[in-house]
Protein backbone atom coordinates (compact mmCIF):
# COMPACT_ATOMS: atom_id res chain seq x y z
CA UNK A 1 0.00 0.00 0.00
CA UNK A 2 1.40 3.85 -0.89
CA UNK A 3 1.80 5.48 2.98
CA UNK A 4 0.99 9.05 3.63
CA UNK A 5 4.90 9.64 2.95
CA UNK A 6 4.86 8.01 -0.41
CA UNK A 7 2.04 9.79 -1.92
CA UNK A 8 3.32 13.24 -0.47
CA UNK A 9 7.15 12.60 -2.07
CA UNK A 10 4.97 11.63 -5.04
CA UNK A 11 3.24 14.92 -4.76
CA UNK A 12 -0.38 14.21 -4.32
CA UNK A 13 -2.32 15.90 -1.18
CA UNK A 14 -4.38 13.00 0.71
CA UNK A 15 -7.94 14.19 2.45
CA UNK A 16 -5.38 13.35 5.64
CA UNK A 17 -3.03 15.98 4.68
CA UNK A 18 -5.62 18.89 4.30
CA UNK A 19 -7.27 17.67 7.81
CA UNK A 20 -4.01 18.14 9.20
CA UNK A 21 -3.22 21.33 7.72
CA UNK A 22 -6.74 22.47 8.96
CA UNK A 23 -5.80 21.72 12.69
CA UNK A 24 -2.64 23.47 12.63
CA UNK A 25 -3.77 26.59 10.50
CA UNK A 26 -1.01 25.54 7.79
CA UNK A 27 -1.58 25.12 3.69
CA UNK A 28 -1.92 21.82 2.75
CA UNK A 29 1.65 21.99 0.48
CA UNK A 30 3.24 23.13 3.87
CA UNK A 31 1.87 19.47 5.18
CA UNK A 32 3.05 17.41 2.29
CA UNK A 33 6.52 19.11 1.64
CA UNK A 34 7.00 18.89 5.60
CA UNK A 35 6.02 14.58 4.85
CA UNK A 36 7.97 14.14 2.03
CA UNK A 37 11.27 15.27 3.76
CA UNK A 38 10.30 13.16 7.12
CA UNK A 39 9.49 16.31 8.91
CA UNK A 40 6.04 15.54 9.81
CA UNK A 41 3.78 12.72 10.46
CA UNK A 42 0.13 12.06 10.36
CA UNK A 43 -2.04 9.05 10.87
CA UNK A 44 -2.77 6.93 7.47
CA UNK A 45 -3.61 4.10 8.81
CA UNK A 46 -6.91 3.28 6.77
CA UNK A 47 -8.42 0.76 9.17
CA UNK A 48 -10.00 3.71 11.62
CA UNK A 49 -11.31 6.56 10.94
CA UNK A 50 -9.64 9.25 13.64
CA UNK A 51 -9.14 12.68 13.99
CA UNK A 52 -5.61 13.46 12.12
CA UNK A 53 -3.17 15.50 13.44
CA UNK A 54 0.33 16.59 11.94
CA UNK A 55 3.74 16.38 14.41
CA UNK A 56 6.67 18.02 13.25
CA UNK A 57 8.49 20.87 12.46
CA UNK A 58 6.92 24.16 12.12
CA UNK A 59 3.65 22.92 13.64
CA UNK A 60 1.79 23.55 17.07
CA UNK A 61 3.93 21.05 19.81
CA UNK A 62 1.02 18.60 20.31
CA UNK A 63 0.19 16.54 23.24
CA UNK A 64 -0.33 12.68 24.13
CA UNK A 65 -1.99 11.71 26.67
CA UNK A 66 -1.48 7.60 27.75
CA UNK A 67 -3.98 5.39 30.15
CA UNK A 68 -4.49 2.53 30.25
CA UNK A 69 -4.74 -0.47 33.01
CA UNK A 70 -2.16 -1.92 35.09
CA UNK A 71 -2.49 -5.94 36.05
CA UNK A 72 -3.38 -4.49 39.74
CA UNK A 73 -6.12 -2.45 38.80
CA UNK A 74 -8.16 -3.18 36.12
CA UNK A 75 -11.02 -0.66 35.03
CA UNK A 76 -12.51 -0.73 31.40
CA UNK A 77 -14.92 2.22 32.39
CA UNK A 78 -12.80 4.04 33.92
CA UNK A 79 -10.14 4.08 31.01
CA UNK A 80 -13.09 4.97 28.48
CA UNK A 81 -13.84 7.43 30.72
CA UNK A 82 -10.21 8.80 30.74
CA UNK A 83 -9.78 8.83 27.03
CA UNK A 84 -12.82 10.75 26.72
CA UNK A 85 -11.92 13.16 29.60
CA UNK A 86 -8.21 13.76 27.54
CA UNK A 87 -10.48 14.29 24.17
CA UNK A 88 -12.38 16.72 25.87
CA UNK A 89 -9.73 18.54 27.26
CA UNK A 90 -7.05 18.68 24.52
CA UNK A 91 -5.11 16.01 24.10
CA UNK A 92 -4.46 16.01 20.59
CA UNK A 93 -3.47 11.96 20.30
CA UNK A 94 -4.13 9.22 22.81
CA UNK A 95 -1.89 6.29 23.83
CA UNK A 96 -3.92 2.98 24.87
CA UNK A 97 -0.98 1.05 27.63
CA UNK A 98 -3.12 -1.61 28.72
CA UNK A 99 -1.14 -4.35 30.80
CA UNK A 100 -3.90 -5.90 32.74
CA UNK A 101 -6.95 -7.81 31.43
CA UNK A 102 -8.31 -8.47 28.16
CA UNK A 103 -6.00 -6.39 26.06
CA UNK A 104 -7.93 -6.71 22.67
CA UNK A 105 -11.22 -5.97 24.23
CA UNK A 106 -10.01 -3.09 26.01
CA UNK A 107 -7.94 -1.59 22.71
CA UNK A 108 -10.97 -2.22 20.70
CA UNK A 109 -13.67 -0.60 23.26
CA UNK A 110 -11.17 2.87 23.96
CA UNK A 111 -10.84 2.85 20.27
CA UNK A 112 -14.32 3.03 19.60
CA UNK A 113 -14.99 5.63 22.38
CA UNK A 114 -12.67 8.60 20.91
CA UNK A 115 -12.23 10.51 17.90
CA UNK A 116 -8.46 10.97 18.52
CA UNK A 117 -5.44 8.99 16.68
CA UNK A 118 -4.26 6.38 19.07
CA UNK A 119 -1.23 5.28 19.64
CA UNK A 120 0.32 2.33 21.49
CA UNK A 121 2.90 -0.53 22.81
CA UNK A 122 2.28 -3.27 20.95
CA UNK A 123 5.18 -5.16 22.79
CA UNK A 124 3.17 -4.40 26.13
CA UNK A 125 0.45 -7.72 25.19
CA UNK A 126 2.84 -10.13 23.61
CA UNK A 127 4.86 -9.53 27.08
CA UNK A 128 1.87 -9.88 29.51
CA UNK A 129 0.25 -12.73 27.33
CA UNK A 130 3.87 -15.10 27.42
CA UNK A 131 3.93 -13.84 31.01
CA UNK A 132 0.15 -15.02 31.87
CA UNK A 133 1.34 -18.56 29.39
CA UNK A 134 5.07 -19.00 30.09
CA UNK A 135 5.76 -17.53 33.34
CA UNK A 136 8.02 -15.00 32.56
CA UNK A 137 8.89 -12.09 29.36
CA UNK A 138 12.06 -14.27 28.31
CA UNK A 139 10.04 -17.18 26.70
CA UNK A 140 8.19 -14.70 24.39
CA UNK A 141 7.97 -15.76 20.92
CA UNK A 142 8.81 -13.47 18.15
CA UNK A 143 6.35 -14.57 15.71
CA UNK A 144 4.17 -13.94 18.27
CA UNK A 145 5.22 -10.53 18.94
CA UNK A 146 5.06 -9.62 15.18
CA UNK A 147 1.55 -11.27 15.00
CA UNK A 148 0.41 -9.23 17.97
CA UNK A 149 2.19 -6.06 15.93
CA UNK A 150 -0.13 -6.86 12.89
CA UNK A 151 -3.20 -7.59 15.08
CA UNK A 152 -3.15 -4.11 16.56
CA UNK A 153 -2.49 -2.55 13.04
CA UNK A 154 -5.80 -4.17 11.71
CA UNK A 155 -7.16 -2.53 14.78
CA UNK A 156 -6.41 0.78 13.46
CA UNK A 157 -3.83 2.11 16.12
CA UNK A 158 -2.18 4.97 14.59
CA UNK A 159 1.47 4.79 15.74
CA UNK A 160 3.14 2.38 17.71
CA UNK A 161 6.08 2.82 19.94
CA UNK A 162 8.49 0.06 19.48
CA UNK A 163 11.35 -0.46 20.87
CA UNK A 164 14.12 -1.20 17.92
CA UNK A 165 17.46 0.64 18.95
CA UNK A 166 17.15 -1.72 21.99
CA UNK A 167 20.02 -4.19 20.76
CA UNK A 168 23.11 -5.81 21.61
CA UNK A 169 25.42 -2.72 21.17
CA UNK A 170 22.94 -0.34 23.40
CA UNK A 171 23.38 -3.41 25.95
CA UNK A 172 27.16 -3.30 25.96
CA UNK A 173 27.16 0.42 26.65
CA UNK A 174 24.95 0.05 29.48
CA UNK A 175 27.04 -3.12 31.02
CA UNK A 176 29.95 -0.77 30.57
CA UNK A 177 29.16 2.35 32.21
CA UNK A 178 28.06 -0.33 35.14
CA UNK A 179 24.12 0.32 34.83
CA UNK A 180 22.87 2.82 36.20
CA UNK A 181 21.90 4.91 39.30
CA UNK A 182 18.23 4.89 38.91
CA UNK A 183 18.04 1.71 37.10
CA UNK A 184 15.64 1.08 34.22
CA UNK A 185 11.98 2.43 33.69
CA UNK A 186 10.71 1.84 30.19
CA UNK A 187 8.14 -0.83 30.49
CA UNK A 188 9.26 -2.31 26.79
CA UNK A 189 12.79 -1.44 27.41
CA UNK A 190 12.98 -3.79 30.44
CA UNK A 191 10.94 -6.40 28.67
CA UNK A 192 13.44 -6.53 25.97
CA UNK A 193 16.33 -5.82 27.95
CA UNK A 194 15.49 -9.18 30.31
CA UNK A 195 14.62 -11.47 26.95
CA UNK A 196 17.84 -10.50 25.48
CA UNK A 197 20.04 -10.92 28.49
CA UNK A 198 18.67 -14.16 29.31
CA UNK A 199 18.09 -15.55 25.46
CA UNK A 200 21.48 -14.49 24.69
CA UNK A 201 20.23 -13.33 21.31
CA UNK A 202 19.65 -10.13 19.57
CA UNK A 203 16.65 -7.86 20.01
CA UNK A 204 13.94 -9.44 17.64
CA UNK A 205 12.64 -5.65 16.67
CA UNK A 206 15.89 -4.73 15.25
CA UNK A 207 17.06 -8.18 14.19
CA UNK A 208 13.81 -8.44 12.16
CA UNK A 209 13.49 -4.77 11.29
CA UNK A 210 12.38 -5.40 7.38
CA UNK A 211 9.37 -8.09 8.91
CA UNK A 212 8.47 -4.79 11.22
CA UNK A 213 8.54 -2.08 8.37
CA UNK A 214 6.49 -4.33 6.16
CA UNK A 215 4.26 -4.30 8.72
CA UNK A 216 4.40 -0.36 9.65
CA UNK A 217 3.70 0.05 5.56
CA UNK A 218 1.00 -2.59 4.98
CA UNK A 219 -1.49 -0.13 7.29
CA UNK A 220 0.56 2.50 7.15
CA UNK A 221 1.34 3.17 11.31
CA UNK A 222 3.94 5.29 12.41
CA UNK A 223 6.52 4.10 13.46
CA UNK A 224 7.40 5.64 17.17
CA UNK A 225 10.94 4.45 17.66
CA UNK A 226 10.83 3.94 21.55
CA UNK A 227 13.38 5.33 23.90
CA UNK A 228 13.89 1.81 26.09
CA UNK A 229 16.78 2.89 27.93
CA UNK A 230 15.11 6.57 28.77
CA UNK A 231 16.54 7.72 32.45
CA UNK A 232 14.60 7.14 34.84
CA UNK A 233 16.81 9.60 37.16
CA UNK A 234 18.29 12.63 36.45
CA UNK A 235 21.86 11.36 37.49
CA UNK A 236 21.36 9.60 34.64
CA UNK A 237 20.31 11.66 32.05
CA UNK A 238 21.91 11.97 28.75
CA UNK A 239 24.34 8.88 29.56
CA UNK A 240 26.04 6.66 27.18
CA UNK A 241 23.45 4.18 27.18
CA UNK A 242 21.13 6.96 25.98
CA UNK A 243 22.70 8.15 23.28
CA UNK A 244 23.51 4.74 21.86
CA UNK A 245 20.04 3.86 21.89
CA UNK A 246 19.22 7.66 19.84
CA UNK A 247 22.10 6.96 17.40
CA UNK A 248 20.39 2.90 16.52
CA UNK A 249 17.09 4.78 16.32
CA UNK A 250 18.41 7.60 13.65
CA UNK A 251 19.91 4.95 11.63
CA UNK A 252 16.86 2.66 11.63
CA UNK A 253 14.25 6.34 11.38
CA UNK A 254 16.34 6.93 7.90
CA UNK A 255 16.27 3.55 6.84
CA UNK A 256 12.57 2.79 7.73
CA UNK A 257 11.58 6.27 5.65
CA UNK A 258 13.47 5.61 2.53
CA UNK A 259 11.28 2.63 2.65
CA UNK A 260 7.82 4.48 2.97
CA UNK A 261 7.46 4.71 6.40
CA UNK A 262 6.79 7.66 8.87
CA UNK A 263 9.00 7.62 11.73
CA UNK A 264 8.86 9.94 14.85
CA UNK A 265 12.11 9.28 17.59
CA UNK A 266 11.17 9.39 20.89
CA UNK A 267 12.96 10.57 23.62
CA UNK A 268 14.12 10.82 27.64
CA UNK A 269 12.93 10.70 30.23
CA UNK A 270 14.13 12.17 33.18
CA UNK A 271 16.48 15.58 32.42
CA UNK A 272 18.08 17.88 34.23
CA UNK A 273 16.60 21.69 32.70
CA UNK A 274 20.03 22.19 31.31
CA UNK A 275 20.50 19.49 28.96
CA UNK A 276 16.64 19.63 27.41
CA UNK A 277 18.32 21.93 24.54
CA UNK A 278 21.50 19.86 24.08
CA UNK A 279 19.12 16.46 23.77
CA UNK A 280 16.52 17.98 20.98
CA UNK A 281 19.83 19.63 18.97
CA UNK A 282 21.59 15.90 19.09
CA UNK A 283 17.92 14.26 18.56
CA UNK A 284 17.13 16.42 15.52
CA UNK A 285 20.61 16.53 13.94
CA UNK A 286 20.63 13.18 14.17
CA UNK A 287 17.90 11.47 13.09
CA UNK A 288 17.51 14.18 9.60
CA UNK A 289 14.64 16.31 11.52
CA UNK A 290 12.69 13.30 12.06
CA UNK A 291 9.43 14.71 14.42
CA UNK A 292 11.07 14.29 18.07
CA UNK A 293 8.38 12.49 20.96
CA UNK A 294 9.53 14.07 24.45
CA UNK A 295 8.08 11.72 27.04
CA UNK A 296 7.75 14.23 29.45
CA UNK A 297 10.27 15.37 30.29
CA UNK A 298 10.29 14.74 34.04
CA UNK A 299 12.87 17.21 35.40
CA UNK A 300 13.47 16.74 39.07
CA UNK A 301 13.36 13.27 40.97
CA UNK A 302 11.93 14.69 44.30
CA UNK A 303 8.65 16.08 43.50
CA UNK A 304 6.62 12.78 43.49
CA UNK A 305 2.56 14.26 43.40
CA UNK A 306 3.87 17.23 41.66
CA UNK A 307 5.21 15.74 38.50
CA UNK A 308 2.53 16.94 36.35
CA UNK A 309 4.39 20.19 37.20
CA UNK A 310 7.75 18.74 37.02
CA UNK A 311 7.31 17.54 33.63
CA UNK A 312 5.33 20.59 32.38
CA UNK A 313 8.53 22.71 32.97
CA UNK A 314 10.53 20.22 30.78
CA UNK A 315 8.21 19.92 28.36
CA UNK A 316 7.95 23.84 27.79
CA UNK A 317 11.47 24.06 27.34
CA UNK A 318 11.29 21.14 25.16
CA UNK A 319 9.49 22.91 23.05
CA UNK A 320 10.73 25.91 23.26
CA UNK A 321 14.22 24.04 21.39
CA UNK A 322 12.01 22.01 19.33
CA UNK A 323 10.47 19.19 20.31
CA UNK A 324 7.30 18.29 18.44
CA UNK A 325 5.27 15.89 20.56
CA UNK A 326 5.04 15.44 24.27
CA UNK A 327 3.34 13.00 26.28
CA UNK A 328 1.80 14.05 29.36
CA UNK A 329 2.29 13.47 32.93
CA UNK A 330 0.06 13.10 35.38
CA UNK A 331 0.31 14.12 39.73
CA UNK A 332 0.19 10.17 40.38
CA UNK A 333 3.09 9.62 38.06
CA UNK A 334 5.94 7.00 39.93
CA UNK A 335 3.16 6.57 42.50
CA UNK A 336 -0.35 4.71 41.56
CA UNK A 337 -2.60 4.80 37.88
CA UNK A 338 -4.08 7.85 37.48
CA UNK A 339 -7.91 8.51 37.54
CA UNK A 340 -9.57 10.27 35.40
CA UNK A 341 -9.23 13.99 37.39
CA UNK A 342 -5.66 13.12 37.18
CA UNK A 343 -5.65 12.41 33.19
CA UNK A 344 -7.46 16.49 33.10
CA UNK A 345 -4.66 17.74 35.49
CA UNK A 346 -2.18 16.37 33.42
CA UNK A 347 -3.75 17.48 30.06
CA UNK A 348 -4.28 20.92 31.18
CA UNK A 349 -0.80 21.28 32.40
CA UNK A 350 0.84 20.05 28.90
CA UNK A 351 -1.64 22.24 27.41
CA UNK A 352 0.13 25.06 29.43
CA UNK A 353 3.68 23.84 29.14
CA UNK A 354 3.62 23.50 25.32
CA UNK A 355 1.47 26.92 24.50
CA UNK A 356 4.73 28.90 26.74
CA UNK A 357 6.83 26.15 24.58
CA UNK A 358 5.18 27.48 21.37
CA UNK A 359 5.53 31.17 22.15
CA UNK A 360 9.05 30.83 21.18
CA UNK A 361 9.06 28.38 18.91
CA UNK A 362 6.26 29.51 16.25
CA UNK A 363 6.34 33.60 17.73
CA UNK A 364 3.63 35.65 17.02
CA UNK A 365 1.10 32.85 15.41
CA UNK A 366 0.99 31.84 19.03
CA UNK A 367 1.77 34.91 21.36
CA UNK A 368 -0.66 36.96 19.56
CA UNK A 369 -3.51 34.84 21.94
CA UNK A 370 -1.35 36.28 25.38
CA UNK A 371 -1.48 39.58 23.02
CA UNK A 372 -4.99 39.35 23.13
CA UNK A 373 -5.95 38.07 26.72
CA UNK A 374 -3.41 41.08 28.01
CA UNK A 375 -5.72 43.58 25.91
CA UNK A 376 -8.91 42.01 27.75
CA UNK A 377 -7.31 42.38 31.08
CA UNK A 378 -6.50 45.72 30.95
CA UNK A 379 -10.12 46.64 29.53
CA UNK A 380 -11.64 44.13 32.26
CA UNK A 381 -13.09 42.02 29.72
CA UNK A 382 -13.98 38.88 30.95
CA UNK A 383 -15.85 37.71 28.31
CA UNK A 384 -12.83 37.97 25.90
CA UNK A 385 -10.86 36.85 28.64
CA UNK A 386 -12.52 33.26 29.11
CA UNK A 387 -12.57 33.43 25.04
CA UNK A 388 -8.68 33.41 24.97
CA UNK A 389 -7.70 31.61 27.91
CA UNK A 390 -6.30 27.99 27.12
CA UNK A 391 -7.89 27.43 30.53
CA UNK A 392 -11.54 28.74 30.51
CA UNK A 393 -13.72 26.19 32.32
CA UNK A 394 -11.03 26.86 34.98
CA UNK A 395 -10.79 30.49 35.02
CA UNK A 396 -14.51 30.23 35.02
CA UNK A 397 -15.43 28.51 37.55
CA UNK A 398 -12.88 30.19 39.95
CA UNK A 399 -14.08 33.86 39.35
CA UNK A 400 -17.83 32.84 39.72
CA UNK A 401 -16.95 30.67 42.54
CA UNK A 402 -16.06 34.14 44.64
CA UNK A 403 -18.02 36.92 42.74
CA UNK A 404 -16.80 39.83 42.77
CA UNK A 405 -18.79 43.30 44.49
CA UNK A 406 -18.23 45.15 41.60
CA UNK A 407 -18.63 43.11 38.90
CA UNK A 408 -15.84 44.15 35.69
CA UNK A 409 -13.22 43.36 38.92
CA UNK A 410 -12.75 40.00 40.83
CA UNK A 411 -12.12 39.49 44.39
CA UNK A 412 -8.39 39.48 44.51
CA UNK A 413 -7.70 43.46 44.93
CA UNK A 414 -12.06 44.15 44.34
CA UNK A 415 -12.44 47.59 45.31
CA UNK A 416 -8.89 48.90 45.12
CA UNK A 417 -8.86 46.81 41.35
CA UNK A 418 -5.17 48.27 39.94
CA UNK A 419 -6.71 48.47 36.68
CA UNK A 420 -9.91 50.25 37.48
CA UNK A 421 -8.13 52.62 39.67
CA UNK A 422 -5.93 54.34 36.73
CA UNK A 423 -7.48 53.25 32.76
CA UNK A 424 -9.55 56.50 33.17
CA UNK A 425 -6.26 58.56 33.14
CA UNK A 426 -5.04 57.09 29.84
CA UNK A 427 -8.50 56.92 27.42
CA UNK A 428 -7.28 59.58 25.88
CA UNK A 429 -3.21 58.01 24.72
CA UNK A 430 -5.29 54.77 23.78
CA UNK A 431 -7.38 56.99 21.77
CA UNK A 432 -5.24 56.02 18.48
CA UNK A 433 -2.93 53.89 19.51
CA UNK A 434 -1.81 51.06 18.63
CA UNK A 435 -2.09 49.33 21.49
CA UNK A 436 -6.03 49.99 21.31
CA UNK A 437 -6.51 48.90 18.06
CA UNK A 438 -4.48 46.32 17.58
CA UNK A 439 -6.95 43.50 19.42
CA UNK A 440 -9.60 43.76 16.16
CA UNK A 441 -6.37 42.85 13.81
CA UNK A 442 -6.18 39.24 16.05
S1 LIG B 1 -9.26 43.15 40.96
FE1 LIG B 1 -7.04 42.95 40.86
S2 LIG B 1 -6.68 40.89 40.05
FE2 LIG B 1 -8.83 41.35 39.66
S3 LIG B 1 -8.89 42.27 37.64
FE3 LIG B 1 -8.60 44.03 39.02
S4 LIG B 1 -6.38 44.26 39.17
FE4 LIG B 1 -6.75 42.24 38.28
Amino acid sequence: MKTQLDRAREGEITREMREAAEYDDVSPEFIREGIAKGHIVINGNPQRKSRVVGIGKGLRTKINASIGTSPDIINIDMEVEKAQVAEKYGADTLMELSTGGDLDKIRRTVLDAVDLTVGNVPLYQAAMETIHKKGSVVHMDANFLFDTIEKQAEDGIGFMAIHCGINLITLERLRKQGYRFGGLVSRGGSFLTAWMNHNKKENPLYEQIDRLIDIMKKYDVILSLGNGLRAGAVHDSTDRAQIQELIINSEIAEYAQKKGVQIIVEGPGHIPIDEIEANVIIQKRLSNDAPFYMLGPITTDVAPGYDHISAAIGAALSSRYGADFICYVTPPEHLALPTPDDVREGVMAAKVAVHVGDMVKLKDKVKNQDLKMGIARRDLDWKTQYETAITSDRAQQIRNSRPPLEDDTCTMCGSVCSLKGVREYYEDDLKDSRKKSVLTAL
